[in-house]
């Protein structure tokens, strides 16, 4: 789908050109090449289908996009960190352990439990990451199917 993706990485460029970060050759190469995933990857594999650009540039570009919210890491059970578009704010991930599907889990429930814990430890909370492993529906239903 070109076209979606196309209007996809202008929204990015212009996001970080809100932000300042002008829109280099490169950076548009990066920019073209991850509103073309259709799954969250990792910056090895971005580098591969950019063979043109630095990975010194991929790695910036990456955590420009992150820091201005458009895209999000996504920690792997196996420790790989990935990549993956996102246009929402503070939100965690349901993470499928057999296909590797990625859902956004939106509402945070856990600030509260947080704040109390931190609170115990004389703590001060400034923010935390959670990844949620599992099996999604649709690989529950293929093995519903395959038994
Ligand atoms: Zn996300
Ligand atoms: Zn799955
Ligand atoms: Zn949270």
């Amino acid at each position: 789908m070109p076209k979606r993706s196309s209007s996809l990485a202008t929204q990015l460029l212009e996001t970080l050109e809100e932000r300042g970060h002008r829109s280099t050759s490169p950076r548009r190469a990066v920019v073209n090449a991850i509103a073309g995933q259709n799954k969250h990857f990792t910056a090895e594999e971005l580098h591969g289908q950019l063979p043109g650009v630095g990975r010194a540039t991929i790695y910036r570009s990456l955590k420009l996009l992150v820091d201005s919210g458009v895209l999000c890491r996504v920690l792997l059970e196996e420790g790989d960190l990935h990549y993956q578009l996102s246009h929402r704010g503070h939100h965690h991930h349901l993470l499928c352990v057999e296909c590797g599907s990625s859902q956004d889990l939106l509402g945070c429930d856990i600030e509260d439990l947080l704040q109390t814990v931190s609170a115990a430890h004389k703590f001060q909370l400034s923010g935390h990451w959670l990844e949620v492993y599992g099996k999604c529906h649709d690989c529950m239903d293929r093995e519903a199917v395959a038994v």
